[in-house]
């Protein structure tokens, strides 16, 4: 039987341990802190907080995985609006804040631009983002000024919590235009489609996967790996890019010297309740600029995202980021007050919270920078048998770490 000792039990840790145990391995997890990483939902009189991911792309194998385990999903609260297209569409209304609130913010001429690069980009294929090609680059050399303002400008900065100058379009949309054909059918062929959710919450993914690898014989160790010498099992490093990089500092300086560049951003998730308020903004969320003077990334309204989560009104605020990364040393109050600031000039009134949550994250997501573009190609070791996972190698949603880790399981499976 062959053995596998996995670093860190947090979502990437157990989704690569479970395609482990599946393909009949013998594993063991090393975890220094606790089960589920930055993934947490903690119970509330109000309601529901998530402290790091709130929600998970659907794709065929996360349904497979979720019935395997006992994980019911929910879909998101817009697609119980079966025949009410207007109500469907004001519940996934996606925002951006460019002057305003708008849901597109692009104008006539804008959208013409965009449909004209992107059919003449797929007749010249040129749509690929070329090597080292900033994301703002990439979307003005095939959509016009207009989208890299207007789009470009905002929804990286909301989701990448950097600015598109500094972000790699690679990274960032190169997968789209992939002629990757390794990818398993199952991933597109969802009963279920757009962002999903466990009924209770992201942690009950995390316990379900945890006690269904206990059951299957998967040992927990509740302290930190050191990697002192070679092994005879595989290792796969499931930990953020600096834990890695202490991980594999003996024995491999050179790719601990690498990981170590990788920069992670601060992220900071404010959770607030209120009470529902009759003319208040519907929708999925919106993202904000750094020009429109906002302190925040963007802000989920979580009550209408999932309708377990509605008795009161609840948000979730992102603050932190490349711009922004001293947020996460600031108090609580401060923090409070800079959500107050950002939901007057959104919302336009004040409201009192009935309670909030506050998560700080200092190393948060890894920066899809120009840097790592460069760098990923030799994040590989030459320790035999050790071998690297996490959202720095590929995608930061969890649904991508899903696919990343069955095919690093794949890989490894069908070694001699
Ligand atoms: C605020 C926020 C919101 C997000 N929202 C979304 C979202 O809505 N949808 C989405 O898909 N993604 C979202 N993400 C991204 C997603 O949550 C992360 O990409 C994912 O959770 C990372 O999981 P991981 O297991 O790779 O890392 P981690 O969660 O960091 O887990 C790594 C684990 O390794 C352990 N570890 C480290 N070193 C060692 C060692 N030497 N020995 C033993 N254990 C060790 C750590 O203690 C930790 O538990 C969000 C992230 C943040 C911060």
């Amino acid at each position: 039987m062959k053995r596998a000792t996995v670093v860190g039990a947090g979502f990437t840790g157990l989704v690569t341990s479970y395609f482990l145990v599946k393909k009949g391995w013998k594993v063991e997890i090393y975890e220094k802190s606790r089960v589920g990483g930055l993934i947490g939902t903690v119970k509330t009189p109000n309601g529901p907080v998530e402290t790091a991911a709130n929600g998970i792309l659907c794709s065929a194998l996360l349904e497979e995985i979720c019935k395997d385990i006992g994980v019911e999903l929910q879909p998101m609260h817009a697609k119980s609006f079966k025949f009410n297209l207007l109500a469907k569409i004001r519940y996934s209304s996606r925002y951006f804040y460019f002057k305003k609130l708008r849901r597109m913010p692009l104008s006539f001429f804008g959208l013409l631009a965009f449909l004209y690069g992107f059919v003449l980009g797929k007749l010249t294929n040129s749509l690929k983002p070329n090597r080292l090609e900033n994301l703002w680059d990439w979307s003005f050399r095939n959509f016009g000024s207009e989208f890299a303002e207007r789009i470009i400008s905002i929804a990286p900065n909301g989701i990448y919590a950097s600015s598109p100058k500094m972000l790699s379009a690679h990274l960032v949309v190169g997968r789209h235009f992939s002629k990757d054909k390794a990818l398993p059918e199952n991933i597109k062929t969802s009963a279920l489609r757009g962002t999903v959710s466990p009924k209770n919450g992201m942690a009950e993914l995390i316990h379900k996967l945890e006690s269904y690898l206990q059951k299957n014989g998967v040992r927990f160790l509740k302290k930190e790996f050191e990697l002192r010498k070679p092994s005879d099992e595989a290792v796969i490093v499931c930990t953020n890019s600096q834990n890695a990089a202490k991980v594999v500092e003996h024995l491999d300086k050179d790719l601990s010297a690498r990981l170590q560049k990788i920069e992670l951003l601060p992220l900071v998730s404010v959770t607030v309740f209120f009470q529902p308020m009759p003319k208040q903004i519907v929708g999925f969320g919106t993202l904000f600029g750094p020009a429109e003077g906002f302190h925040s990334l963007g802000v989920l309204f979580n009550s209408d995202i999932f309708s377990e989560r509605n008795a009161k009104r609840s948000e979730t605020w992102i603050l932190g980021g490349d711009l922004n990364r001293e947020v996460v040393d600031l108090s609580e109050k401060s923090i409070l007050t800079l959500v107050a600031e950002d939901r007057l000039k959104l919302c336009g009134y004040e409201q009192s919270p009935l309670a909030w949550h506050i998560s700080k994250w200092p190393q948060a997501i890894p920066k899809y920078s120009l840097d790592l573009e460069r760098h990923l190609p030799n994040l590989k070791s030459k320790v035999p048998r050790l071998h690297l996972n996490g959202n720095y190698l590929g995608s930061i949603g969890l649904g991508q770490i899903i696919i990343q880790s069955e095919k690093l399981v794949l890989s490894l499976t069908e070694k001699p």
